[in-house]
């Protein structure tokens, strides 16, 4: 349920409301907009008397949220939510663009340090490398694990610039201290105990990107299981889902932006690169992403893609990476 606050009343009207809905036992969100305020309501609101609420005099109106998904509603909560990431505050959302570039996985030093600079140089912000990697095949490369996020750390702490990298596991929890954006990738994206152990992390922005079969609102209510934990900065990810299409490795779902955009109030990033599964299709879909209205992009970048440990198709090169960030500009400026 959310009551809607008339334009200009003191705040400690608003206050008194917010204790006599507290006191009754129900979560309360207090939303301050520029022109609103709007105060959430979770629990069982059932029990209250709209008819009273709606009497008041600072109350414009009262109304029920039917949707399952309270905090990531963009009801709840009118305004874009601006996550801010590291010790820099780096912002995206609510018109902060970001894009995040690196490799599918850390492999090497060299490699990590390279893929770093070469797309900081081209305008990157974040540096993204898979550390615990979740590969349909257990023969396939695992990932380098504690020891990828620790040349992760060393690249972050070379280039200034945050990380986000994927966990797989909430044990993990104790190596990602350095860790900026968590990722959860798209197989666990219906991991609830893990959705809810990342909820408790406070301090760090978590990356949700969509599973391969599922729905919008399923998504957000994955990233209800992080809020209601009380970790609010969640941003969530388009990847591509499963269709009957094979020329590419999954179908871009790019009118999640926009459909996304008026269910929530979340940052939205688009993955053009697991999406595609093809580099030569990543530059189109990233333009088509920022012009579209996305929050920022997720783009796998490699030094030596034809050797690359995995994903080395769908990976540019840092000059590759560098058109592609000089064209979204381009799109961004133009909007
Ligand atoms: C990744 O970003 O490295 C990854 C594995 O992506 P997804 O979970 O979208 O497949
Ligand atoms: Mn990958």
């Amino acid at each position: 349920m959310i009551t809607v606050i008339k334009p200009g009343v003191a705040r400690d009207k608003v206050d008194n409301l917010v204790s006599w809905f507290k006191a009754r036992d129900l979560k309360v969100n207090v939303s301050d907009g520029d022109f609103q305020t709007v105060i959430g309501l979770i629990g069982d609101v059932d029990k209250i008397d709209v008819d009273l609420i709606e009497g008041l005099d600072i109350v414009e109106s009262v109304k029920r949220i039917s949707d399952p998904f309270k905090r990531a509603n963009r009801k709840f909560r009118p305004e874009d939510t601006v996550v801010e990431i590291g010790a820099a505050k780096i912002k995206i959302g609510g018109g902060h663009f970001q894009i995040i570039a690196g490799p599918c996985s850390v492999e090497s030093a060299e490699q990590i340090s390279a893929v770093a600079e070469g797309v900081r140089k081209a305008g990157a912000t974040l540096l993204r490398g898979g550390a615990f990697k979740p590969r349909t095949s257990p023969y396939d490369f695992q990932g380098m694990r504690a020891d990828g996020i620790e040349l992760l750390s060393a690249a972050k702490a070379k280039t200034g610039m945050p990380i986000v990298t994927e966990i797989m596991n909430a044990n993990h929890l104790h190596w990602f201290d350095d860790v900026d954006v968590i990722q959860v990738g798209a197989r666990n994206m219906q991991n609830f105990e893990l959705l809810k152990a990342l909820g408790a992390v406070r301090g760090k922005a978590i990356l949700l990107k969509r599973g391969l079969a599922n729905t919008l609102q399923e998504l957000l209510m994955s990233a209800e299981y992080i809020m209601s934990e009380g970790n609010e900065n969640v941003i969530l990810c388009e990847r591509g889902i499963r269709t009957f299409e094979t020329a590419t490795r999954n179908t871009l779902d790019l009118s999640a932006v926009p459909v996304l955009r008026e269910m929530t109030h979340l940052p939205i990033v688009i993955d053009p690169s697991h999406a595609t599964g093809k580099r030569n299709l990543v530059l189109p879909m990233a333009m088509a992403a920022a012009a579209c209205g996305a929050d920022g992009l997720m783009i796998e970048v490699h030094n030596n893609p034809a050797e690359a440990l995995c994903d080395g198709a769908q990976s540019l090169t840092p000059e590759q990476f560098a058109e592609l960030a000089e064209k979204v500009a381009k799109i961004r400026s133009v909007l």
